[in-house]
């Protein structure tokens, strides 16, 4: 898919796992295509053009189902123990530092430092086990990710995600496993460019909504949906220029996606742009009544 459509989806993460900083999720989101990049102007991966069209004929590497799994397992992997590293060397200097307080007879630091884990389990997407009375929530969402485990499965999430994505609008071109030989998948969405616009922009609105995002999130996201569809019609004047020279395209991807990362998270740090930070403010303001 295009990428305001990737950058959209780390919304939907985002709204799941609310403890993880958007800026993980919208890189993860991305990765399968910057290796993409890396690897078209390596000479490893190629896109190829005949009669005014260019395809994306040999991605195997970035763009497998195997290659995808994969690179998310890794990523989650590598962010848990770093996270576990983390926590673990914070954890003893604050033990260091409670151990000094109580030596020094300031009893309430040493107990604010014990604490301190605890609370840590509290936090939005810790995913409460729902009680009595609180409403029906598909198991996806109730599904408790542990606070230290959260930040890599979520980004292991958003990597997978983009070779989801590109299976519904590819053409089959993306292997099963990333070898140059194979099944390929692709669903064909990008050979029906109005359906592929209305299915890109639907999908688009739907992580709007789910994130509860802001209505100027809602129109940028509309506007590069539109500003994708001389692409999508494959016109002669966005075609042409990539025939004459295909490293153009990673260069042009690689630019639509720092403008939709940044414009995804300005949008998404507006205070009063969205109703997760409304949500937020008034459960504090719950909380000190
Ligand atoms: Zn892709």
């Amino acid at each position: 898919m295009y990428a305001i459509s990737h950058a959209a989806s780390a919304l939907l993460i985002k709204r799941r796992f609310p403890s993880v900083p958007l800026w993980p999720l919208l890189v993860s989101v991305q990765a399968v295509e910057l290796l993409w990049c890396a690897l078209v102007w390596a000479g490893v991966e190629h896109v190829s053009s005949h009669d005014h069209h260019v395809s994306l004929d040999f991605l195997p590497y970035s763009h497998s189902l195997g290659s995808g799994l994969l690179l998310a397992v890794v990523a989650a992997a590598l962010l848990r123990l770093a996270v576990g590293s983390f926590r673990t060397a914070r954890g003893a200097s604050r033990t260091s530092e409670s151990a000094g307080a109580d030596s020094g007879g300031n009893a309430r630091g040493a107990s604010r430092g014990a604490r301190a884990p605890e609370t840590r389990l509290g936090q939005p997407g810790s995913a409460q086990p729902s009680g009595p009375g609180t409403k029906f929530r598909p198991a996806v969402l109730v599904w408790r990710v542990p606070p230290r485990t959260q930040l890599g499965v979520a980004v292991g999430l958003g990597v997978f995600s983009h070779i989801v994505l590109d299976i519904v609008q590819h053409q089959p071109d993306i292997q099963l496993l990333p070898l140059p030989f194979g099944p390929r998948m692709g669903l064909r969405l990008m050979d029906a460019p109005m359906l592929n616009l209305a299915v890109e922009m639907a999908f688009g609105a739907l992580c709007w909504y789910v994130y509860r995002g802001s209505g100027r999130m809602l129109v940028g996201i509309v506007l590069f949906n539109l500003a994708n569809l001389p692409a999508m019609l494959q016109l002669p004047a966005v075609v042409d220029p990539i025939v004459a020279r295909p490293a153009l395209l990673p260069a042009l991807i690689l630019a639509q996606i720092v403008v939709t990362w940044v414009f995804v998270a300005s949008c998404a740090r507006s205070p009063q742009g969205t109703l997760l930070a409304r949500e937020a403010r008034a459960s504090h303001g719950a909380a000190s009544d």
